[in-house]
């Protein structure tokens, strides 16, 4: 009998997709969208290309620096590469208020947690984050900014396939793929990417980049309290798997959690363990650790210097 998926049940995360042994499963593709979006970009002379990079890729391509992957994704025909993670500092600073104001709180930035509550906590709809997700933060800053621009989102996740259609999200981004399509497009294309120069990514604060593992939101948000001063006992609860996100919802609706922040992750180890990840492993934390504390804005402020003037 073949398998079925109940839609009324999936949240997109994707886990199905890189588990089954015989790859029987697999998520849907824009790479033919993002081929079109690159060339009828005529070499950014039509409209400028921008890639927004979740901050796992630092954890990816093993083989080649950072740098270079830059480089690739520019060679692709990409006009600029800018960092979710300063999607992330913005949400943390805004998420940290919403925090202050409404008492309880939980995150809003991982779809397919987001997905989880609706569809299995009603009642908890209303204590997710008005925030929009670092991936769309960043991009409607780029098209606030650039109002012509197309923006393509390259990450380790394949729920935010599902985010990009949602009627609040699609004016910002225009396709999404995963550090897997990036990996055959470059393939495609026969760049190889330890022979290019390295390009630098900088725009992000520690705390933006640490998003893209467990825990690193909680402190992010930890953090914007303390730089705003703002007078507030944060008591956060950092989830990753579904299963820790089910426990804590489950003590939240019925009053016995005793945080007032949860930060949920549908994948296990945060964004690091997404299905669209081209490696799965413990290293991955360590490399997002160092790709963090190699960012040249220390603070959160000092990374939104320029978007909140
Ligand atoms: S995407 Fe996630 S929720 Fe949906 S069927 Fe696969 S494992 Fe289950
Ligand atoms: S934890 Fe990250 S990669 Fe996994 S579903 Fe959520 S946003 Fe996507």
């Amino acid at each position: 009998m073949a398998a079925k998926i109940d839609n009324s049940k999936c949240i997109a995360c994707g886990a199905c997709v890189y588990t089954c042994p015989f790859g029987a499963i697999s998520d849907k593709s824009y790479i033919l969208d993002v081929i079109d979006l690159i060339k009828k970009s005529e070499d950014n002379t039509k409209y400028k290309l921008h890639a927004v990079v979740a901050p796992s890729i630092s954890s990816q391509f093993t083989y080649a620096k950072l740098g270079q992957v830059i480089s690739g994704i520019k060679a692709l025909g990409f006009h600029h590469v800018a960092e979710a993670a300063l999607g992330a500092d913005m949400v943390a600073w805004t998420e940290a208020q919403e925090l202050v104001e409404k008492g309880f709180l939980t995150s809003s930035c991982c779809p397919a947690f987001v997905a989880y509550i609706k569809k299995n906590f009603p009642t908890m709809v209303d204590k997710i984050s008005h925030n929009l997700s670092p991936m769309a933060a960043i991009s409607k800053y780029i098209k606030e900014t650039d109002p012509g621009a197309k923006i393509v989102f390259i990450g380790p996740c394949t729920a935010k396939k599902a985010e990009v259609q949602l009627e609040s999200v699609k004016p910002w981004v225009d396709a999404c793929i995963t550090f897997e399509e990036l990996q055959a497009l470059i393939d495609a294309r026969d760049i190889e990417l330890t022979a290019l120069p390295e390009d630098v990514l900088d725009n992000a604060s520690y705390y933006g980049r640490i998003f893209a593992r467990s825990g690193g939101l909680t402190d992010a948000v930890a953090q914007a309290v303390k730089e705003q001063k703002l007078d507030f006992e944060l008591k956060p609860v950092a989830c990753d798997g579904i299963e820790a996100c089910k426990l804590a919802l489950m003590k939240a609706s019925k009053g016995l959690l005793p945080n007032n922040f949860i930060e949920g992750m549908a994948c296990v180890g945060g964004c690091i363990g997404g299905a669209g990840c081209l490696t799965h492993g413990e290293k991955n934390k360590a490399d997002v650790d160092k790709y963090g504390k190699e960012a040249m804005e220390k603070t959160i402020g000092d990374a939104l210097g320029v978007v909140l003037k």
